[in-house]
């Protein structure tokens, strides 16, 4: 061999990438190239006829085991290649799985080993390769979306799992093929075309796709596709992903039906009333149509609720609801908007007299008693109606308008229907009128207090003073408290006006006590709506401090009527007020049908006989005993009472003879205003 062909040689055995070495029989390194000292550590400098190197010091033990005791002896007895796997160790320690051939060299006889050649491959990066591509695999069939790839002529080449649960095809049945074999005939060939353009240009297209299973059944799917190129730019896969949008469409459906429906009686609700009447008003304008709308109220169900209970009254709603769709039928929309509130639209009727029968038709059917697990109820339902145009031009309008016409059918007493009328709108705007300048009122100087003194029947000496609220109106004059206080109570505003008068009687007990006068107790009226607020007796202590004032100045009255409304709140409030050491009055007792039992557990200190009983004494023998009654049971419960309303001097005589002892009324004094009393006070 020439010195030129073994030069050329050692170049080839350099160049190579695989560790090229010669081991000896007694397995010692005789040569290694310069991939190999790479894979090895071994330095280029070192020289392996100086250093000896022994193919234990490059195997883990159990590998050299191996080698050692099978492979070599295997190789040498046999004199043939050993090709297989085992794990290397270089000379830093780490151990790395390669590829190993070993060729023996014999002797010219070939009889005999005379050193041995092995090459190595290290595996790592291919074992990476490989773990990546099992994951890869394993992502492809375990993840929800079905994936399809094709060439690059859209052959399909691979499905995974979930492409089969969603199209229902098999791999088989559809390798080779094209993805037209999915295709539903709900895309025209310009969508196709629009998807194919968009690929070629950008690479990618994504959107909704209606796709047909195997099964022949037509399914919504989010479809997105990306072309895979290679290094010459040439399309050589289409990777689609599916998404599969039945099931979240057909939750979007519930989600939207849900929004639209009452749970209980699967009738749409006020967000599908709105919606439909707003549509069946635009109809109705643009064809010159007329619309009805009822507004249906089923009556009592608060009470019905807190005797029975809430599910007995869930039950009575829905066989209510049944019995009104049974009636209406399914043309027309029927809602439930409130809680015992239904809203009915009729778009077809040819007179209003149709109406009218309806509006009867229904009222009858509802009133008619129901019995339900054995217990029967008979309920007094109201209606009010309002036409598409001349009621309301707009969706709004027509509602708050039918709105108007029921609160006037249950005003009148249940039982009832009204139609809208014009006049409803005028009340509700001048109430709203008065609210607005009550607003003014409180912030400016329209209020201001009244007080009527009582007195001891014996002697008619003035003991106490009740404090009246009065509103000079800016155009109406003054306004009785009876007209405006429930006013405020149902706006809110009372809160406000509420505070102003304890404040303001506060301060006029101050002007009373600079001027030297004796203080008279006071009397306020405090509304039940300020009983909810728990902080109102903190908040009147800690008024009474400011102005140095003592419990004694005051006695707080509270309606009989008002305490039965929001009882649960206010007996809180009014204990809390009591244990502090105040004064408690129920007023207008006997208007309220208030029981002994519940009188028993109320923190009173005062009963105040309604005027209405002392004003009828004299001619009517019921409201006679009534008072009679009432002094018994102020006396029995050891309550002071006080009767409001004394006119006449015979009512007084009475009265004092039945055991009463205080009273309060136009015969002694009518209320008065502050600079009056002050004289009357000062002339005691
Ligand atoms: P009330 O608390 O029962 O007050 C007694 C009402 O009877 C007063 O009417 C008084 O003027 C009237 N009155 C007294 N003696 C006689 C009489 O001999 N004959 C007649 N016909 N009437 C008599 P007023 O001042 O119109 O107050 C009406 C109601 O308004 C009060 O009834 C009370 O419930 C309420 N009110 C008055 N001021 C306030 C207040 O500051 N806050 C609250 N929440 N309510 C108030
Ligand atoms: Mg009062
Ligand atoms: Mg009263």
């Amino acid at each position: 061999m020439s010195v030129e062909t073994l030069n050329r040689q050692q170049a080839i055995l350099e160049a190579a990438n695989e560790l090229i070495a010669t081991v000896s029989m007694d397995q010692r390194l005789t040569y290694i190239n310069l991939a190999g000292r790479r894979m090895l550590g071994i330095p280029v400098s070192l020289n392996l006829d100086l250093e000896r190197l022994h193919v234990r010091d490059f195997h883990p033990s159990d590998s050299y085991q191996l080698l050692n005791e099978q492979i070599f002896p295997q190789v040498v007895a046999s004199c043939e290649t050993w090709e297989g796997e085992l794990e290397l160790r270089n000379l830093k320690g780490e151990v790395f799985p390669a590829h190993l051939t070993l060729v023996p060299h014999t002797s010219e006889a070939k009889d005999e080993v005379l050193w041995i050649t092995g090459i190595f491959r290290d595996l790592r990066r291919r074992k990476e390769f490989e773990a990546q591509r099992r994951l890869a695999m394993r992502v492809f069939e375990s993840t929800i979306e079905g994936i399809m790839v094709t060439d690059g002529r859209a052959r399909i080449q691979q499905v995974n799992a979930a492409f089969t649960d969603i199209t229902g095809y098999q791999p088989e049945e559809v390798l080779g093929l094209t993805p037209k074999v999915l295709q539903s005939k709900h895309h025209d060939k310009a969508f196709y075309k629009a998807m194919w353009d968009s690929i070629a240009e950008v690479d990618h297209w994504k959107g909704e796709v209606w796709n047909r299973r195997k099964d022949g059944s037509v399914y919504l799917q989010w479809l997105s596709i990306n072309c895979v190129r290679n290094e010459l730019g040439e399309i050589e896969n289409y990777i689609s992903i599916i998404h599969d949008l039945s099931e979240l469409r057909a939750k979007e459906a519930q989600i939207q039906h849900l929004a639209h429906h009452d749970v209980l009686t699967g009738l749409g609700n006020r967000h599908q009333l709105n919606e439909r009447l707003n549509h069946a008003v635009r109809q109705a304008k643009s064809q010159q149509e007329e619309l009805a709308l009822l507004l249906v109220d089923l009556g009592h169900i608060q009470i019905i609720n807190e005797t029975f209970g809430h599910n007995w009254c869930d039950k009575l709603i829905s066989e209510q609801s049944k019995k009104l769709r049974k009636r209406v039928g399914d043309a027309d929309m029927l809602v439930r908007v409130g809680a015992d509130e239904f809203a009915l639209l009729v778009e077809d009727y040819d007179l209003v007299h149709d109406i009218t029968q309806l509006a009867n038709d229904i009222k009858n059917t509802l009133q008619k008693p129901v019995v339900i697990e054995g217990k029967q109820v008979a309920l007094s339902p109201s209606i009010g109606v309002a036409f598409f145009p001349v009621d309301g031009l707009d969706a709004d309008t027509l509602l708050s308008n039918a709105q108007a016409a029921l609160s006037e059918a249950k005003n009148a007493g249940r039982d009832a229907f009204r139609f809208f009328d014009h006049k409803m709108t005028e009340e509700a705007r001048n109430l709203l009128n008065l609210e607005q300048a009550l607003r003014t009122a409180i912030e400016g100087k329209g209020l201001s207090l009244h007080f009527q003194p009582k007195v001891q029947l014996i002697d008619q000496q003035i003991y106490g003073v009740e404090a009246l609220i009065r509103w000079q109106h800016p155009e109406l004059g003054s306004l009785s408290p009876a007209v405006f206080i429930p006013l405020a109570e149902e706006s809110g505003l009372i809160i406000e006006i509420g505070a102003w008068v304890v404040e303001e009687t506060c301060r006029a007990l101050v002007r009373w006590r600079d001027a030297g006068l004796v203080l008279p107790r006071v009397a306020i009226n405090i509304a039940v709506q300020q009983l909810d607020n728990a902080a109102f007796p903190d908040w009147f202590e800690s008024l009474l401090k400011h102005y140095n004032l003592g419990l004694d100045n005051f006695e707080l009255e509270i309606t009989e009527t008002g305490l039965m409304q929001n009882e649960l709140c206010a007996l809180d409030t009014l204990s809390m007020l009591k244990q502090k050491g105040f004064r408690i009055a129920l007023d207008d007792f006997g208007t309220g049908y208030s029981s002994l039992s519940y009188l028993r557990k109320l923190p009173l200190s005062t009963l105040k006989i309604d005027r209405s009983f002392i004003q009828d004494m004299g001619s009517d023998d019921a409201s006679l005993s009534i008072v009679k009654t009432i002094v018994q049971l102020a006396h029995n419960l050891k309550l002071d009472l006080v009767a409001e309303g004394v006119e006449e001097e015979a009512q007084a005589l009475q009265l004092l003879t039945m055991g009463c002892q205080q009273a309060q009324g136009f015969l002694y004094y009518k209320p008065l205003p502050e600079k009056e009393l002050v004289k009357l006070l000062k002339s005691l």
